[in-house]
């Protein structure tokens, strides 16, 4: 409705329905459509931000995407009465087909992402006074997860060309309590993964990768979850392969496996039958319900076309974007084969924006109906951590100086960089139409020709 009175303020107005004509043909170079609908439109080229029209009007595709397939899979269980996870069907074949999916040797189905990674940490015995190796650059549950496990989150700096942790920088933080490494496969793109498999080796670490964001993402031909010890992901909401929430754990080997269901079964191991009733170990209830196992089958039916389409997408607007200058998509590894774009990370230049803030360029990007947002804040910086430090568990397990010492190290001064240059797209942007992308590359080029006019703004 906005939207219209401004086209009423502003009758002379005429790009948007040049562009409604369908006069533009698709193969027309972006930057030859750019020049023609200002010459057309004449003042009506002015950002969206202080009054123009927005480049685009209508939205992006939706997050989830569903259909009957979906809907009979969740009816199923419902009437069929068994919805939890004791003699389960849906969810044991789930964990099989995304095992093999995976490239894993066998998987464990979790309540989330998060405890999916509680679960590995555990069952690979990290406990009070180790230290695990994490990139500052990724959401919070990582670090949540050993701080839970009462063990030492050590921060390597980011690598500033493709925003993974900086494998160079490994040797500096690691010391002689460093248990393990915990790297993200950040967006979708892979870290460094022969990096770090040989830093690793070399110091006798175990490798919990989180491949959260990483669906069907390739290191040389090989898919990500399956290098480490253990390969965690998320099926939450926002995620590639969603059920609302849920997580995987894919193992080396069905003994890793069986440790992992222990643990998330009350620390009950499981039989033939299905599982014993005394307590082996500790644990806890992090069990999937079948209502997200049938659901999540059904929705992987979608994942490998919806990546495929991704790429494509991406891969266009990369070209574009490229042109444009300004505003950069990270760079990839070599061996990073497929890239799952759960997010396109970009950075940007405010140099080639006039010196625009980037906060107004997305501010401007967001009138312009392209929604983008900053990514990650510097989680090796946020109160939690010290306060987690202060309290009654962490005091008696450290030393002032060993917390002293750790407090001294902790600086990423690369990561406080990328914080403050990087705009993200999400994945769900990258499955709608090639006059999708070229809208986002005409929503920065016009934000890019008016950006000293927007920094008066
Ligand atoms: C989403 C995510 C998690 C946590 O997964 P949940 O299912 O939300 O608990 C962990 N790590 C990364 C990198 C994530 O993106």
């Amino acid at each position: 409705m906005e939207r219209d009175e401004k086209k009423a303020i502003c009758p002379g107005f005429t790009r948007r329905h040049f562009l409604g004509t369908g006069t533009v043909a698709g193969s027309v170079a972006p930057s030859i459509i750019a020049t023609a609908e200002v010459a057309r439109a004449g003042v009506s080229d002015k950002p969206a931000l202080v009054g123009g029209a927005p480049v685009k009007s209508n939205t992006f595709p939706g997050w989830p995407v569903f259909d009957a397939s979906d809907e009979n899979a969740v009816a199923d269980v419902v009437r069929g009465g068994h919805w939890g996870r004791g003699g389960s069907k849906k969810v044991l074949a789930f964990e099989q087909q995304f095992a093999q999916l995976m490239n894993g040797k066998a998987c464990l189905a979790t309540s989330s992402g998060t405890t999916a990674l509680f679960v590995a940490l555990n069952a690979l015995e990290i406990g009070p006074g180790d230290e695990v190796i994490v990139p500052p650059y990724t959401f919070v549950a990582c670090v949540n997860v050993i701080l839970g496990c009462h063990a030492l989150p050590v921060f390597v700096d980011t690598d500033p060309r493709t925003f993974q942790l900086d494998a160079t920088k490994l040797e500096s933080v690691v010391t002689e309590r460093t248990r393990a490494i915990m790297p993200v496969h950040l967006g979708g793109a892979t870290f460094d993964v022969d990096a770090i498999q040989s830093f690793a080796r070399k110091h006798n670490l175990a490798v919990i990768e989180d491949s959260c964001q990483s669906h069907l993402a390739e290191w040389k031909g090989k898919r990500t979850g399956s290098f480490g010890s253990a390969g965690c992901f998320s099926f939450q909401a926002s995620k590639n392969l969603n059920s609302g929430e849920g997580g995987a754990i894919i193992g080396p080997s069905q003994e890793f496996i069986e440790k992992c269901y222990t643990f998330h079964n009350n620390g009950r191991v499981r039989t033939q039958a299905g599982y014993d009733f005394s307590y082996a170990h500790r644990g806890f209830n992090f069990r999937m319900t079948e209502l997200q196992g049938s659901l999540l089958a059904a929705q992987m039916a979608r994942l490998e076309s919806q990546s495929v389409k991704r790429t494509e997408n991406a891969h266009y607007l990369t070209g574009m974007l490229k042109e444009i200058g300004g505003l950069m998509p990270v760079e990839t590894y070599e061996g990073c084969t497929r890239n799952a774009y759960h997010l396109y990370m970009l950075r940007y230049d405010a140099q080639k924006f006039s010196g625009l803030p980037r906060d107004k360029f997305m501010k401007a990007m967001d009138a312009e109906g392209i929604p983008v947002s900053g990514g990650y804040y510097p989680l090796n910086k946020e109160r939690f951590l010290k306060n987690s430090f202060a309290s009654r568990g962490f005091q008696a397990i450290y030393s002032k100086e060993r917390l002293a010492k750790w407090e001294d190290a902790n600086h990423t001064p690369a990561n406080d960089r990328v914080c403050a240059q990087a705009v993200w797209l999400t994945q769900n942007t990258l499955l709608g139409a090639r006059r999708d992308m070229d809208q986002i590359a005409e929503a920065t080029r016009k934000i890019q020709r008016h950006a000293s006019d927007l920094l008066k703004a």
